[in-house]
């Protein structure tokens, strides 16, 4: 309230209170007189309860209660002065009347301006809370209407009771129904927020303006019409809305329905933009589906490179036996058992060629690949027969170091593909040293820790030189001419694939040492 507005009221307060008190004072001056000066006979005294009446207006509860010890003062005054020391029954009863009035009147008094501060409070506490609901609403940052919907309920009621259930049903039926239920909505307010939401300056006051934020097509609306024909306590659910500008925005909506169906006119909508988290979600899935193509590629490429590299040495050797074969025939006489041999080596090694189509496909089929139980050390020999003619084209001794027998269960092929592997790159280590020392220590340790083996190859060249160490199982790091840098980072995703592990490091003998450790069963069997 202005200052000027509570001195007026004050003004006003004061004028009021004079003019009750002074007649107060009046009437309690006459009904003494005519009491005291008068032999009327009648419970004059009970006048007073007029002056009560009239000061109630001006005086609280504690001048109340004075003035009405006062009035009784004053009548028992007034009956002393006219009827002596010793009255008859029926005045004392006359005077007994008047003094009950008085009491009654106090009483009930003191009871209704009890009854009025409290009312008085109560409203006092319904603004406030009212003014903070107002403030929280203006001020927060999520857009907030209150829209009426009271007609709208009326409306979808008397659809329930003509027997329509479902909405979406019924508003294929008829063309209208949206437009019309739109229609039935008011905006009866809406916060800052809300209003930039949807680009306007003004809040939109009018009734029907649904129409310009709702799209026609929208699920979320029927949705929320269902849910008021069904009677539900709130509702949540994404929607689209159009602002001013015609852009379609994403929004999180959600309706709290009040149980008394007379509170419908006043129905908070609150609405959290999320068009910026729908496009960067969207923007997410665009690039997850773009990385899976990429990776798609990358694995085929990395296949095709791995498949190039492990048919390198089948084919390479195919090649010379084809050569050794047309050798022997070639000889006068041709030498038939020796063109043999070569002929077999020759069927090994495409069948070794065909075995590594096999397991790339199974491997990019995803199926599970056949495993069995089979000894290390024959697996050991066989790789070393597969290699003989690089290992003796190399001049490589090669040297197996075993104790005890050792059954493994897992896939063979992968296995034997390592081993070719590192053991291709301790024969290619050493190629250039002394022939004296060209030589690959295979030690086989097992069951070491938890019942893992161990099979480590040791080369006597000069180990893991600069950044080498460091690099060995990036993808395609080589140092080699012809090399592809492939092999180790195959070779170690596959043995971690079969629960084991791959490290190179350098001998404190010198040379390099590439050690597999496998469990003796699978882990992932
Ligand atoms: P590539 O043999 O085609 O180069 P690898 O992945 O098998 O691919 O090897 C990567 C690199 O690791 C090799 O180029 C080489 O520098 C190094 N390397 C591998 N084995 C040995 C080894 N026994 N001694 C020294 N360096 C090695």
């Amino acid at each position: 309230m202005q200052g000027a507005e509570m001195r007026l009221a004050r003004h006003g307060a004061r004028r009021h209170d004079v003019f009750f008190g002074g007649a107060a004072v009046a009437m309690a001056a006459a009904v003494f007189a005519i009491d005291t000066l008068t032999s009327i006979e009648g419970a004059i005294a009970v006048l007073y309860v007029i002056s009560l009446l009239l000061a109630a207006e001006a005086i609280d509860r504690t001048g109340l209660k004075i003035l009405t010890v006062i009035f009784i003062g004053l009548s028992l005054l007034s009956f002393l002065f006219t009827h002596g020391p010793e009255p008859d029954l029926q005045t004392f009863l006359r005077l007994s009347v008047a003094v009950a009035a008085l009491c009654v009147t106090t009483a009930l008094l003191l009871r209704t301006d009890r009854a009025r501060t409290e009312l008085l409070g109560m409203n006092t506490a319904l603004r406030e809370s009212e003014a903070r609901y107002r403030s929280i609403f203006d001020r927060a940052r999520v857009a907030l209407w209150e829209r009426d919907y009271s007609k709208l309920r009326d409306f979808l009621a008397g659809l329930k009771h003509a027997g329509v259930s479902d909405v979406t049903a019924h508003s294929q039926t008829d063309p209208e129904f949206v437009s019309t239920c739109m229609d039935l909505i008011k905006v009866v307010a809406a916060n800052e927020a809300a209003i930039e939401l949807l680009g306007t300056s003004t809040p939109p006051d009018e009734g029907g303006v649904t129409h310009q934020y709702i799209p026609a097509d929208s699920k979320a609306f029927l949705s929320i019409l269902q849910a008021i024909m069904d009677g539900a306590a709130y509702f949540e659910d994404n929607a689209e809305i159009i602002n001013r500008n015609g852009e379609r925005k994403a929004v999180l909506l959600s309706i709290s329905f009040p149980d008394d169906p007379s509170a419908f006119n006043r129905v908070v909508v609150s609405m959290i933009d999320v068009t910026q988290r729908e496009e960067a979600r969207k923007a997410l899935t665009e690039a997850q589906a773009e990385l899976a193509r990429a990776s798609k590629a990358a694995t085929i490429g990395v296949l095709s490179a791995s498949l190039a590299h492990d048919l390198n040495q089948p084919l390479g050797a195919i090649g010379v036996n084809c050569q050794t074969l047309v050798r022997w025939l070639d000889r006068d006489p041709p030498d038939i058992e020796a063109a043999k041999r070569s002929a077999e080596r020759i069927l090994r090694d495409s069948g070794r060629a065909s075995d590594i189509f096999k397991s790339t496909r199974l491997s990019m089929s995803a199926a599970s690949k056949d495993k069995e139980k089979f000894d290390l050390g024959e697996l050991i020999g066989d790789t070393l027969a597969l290699m003989e003619h690089d290992l003796q084209r190399e001049r490589t001794t090669v040297k197996v170091v075993q104790n005890d027998r050792i059954q493994l269960v897992g896939v063979k092929l992968e296995l034997q593909q390592v081993l070719i592997n590192l053991i291709a790159n301790a024969a290619q280590a050493i190629a250039h040293s002394n022939p004296a020392l060209r030589l690959v220590t295979i030690s086989v340790d097992g069951p070491i820790e938890a019942d893992y083996i161990s099979i480590a190859i040791r080369d006597t060249g000069d180990g893991l030189v600069g950044e080498t160490q460091r690099k060995l199982f990036t993808p395609f790091f080589t140092t080699k001419e012809n090399g592809m840098g492939i092999g180790l980072a195959i070779c170690r995703s596959s043995i971690e694939a079969r629960g084991g592990s791959l490290e190179g490091s350098n001998h404190p003998d010198g040379g390099a040492v590439f050690e597999i450790k496998l469990p003796k069963e699978p882990v992932n069997a």
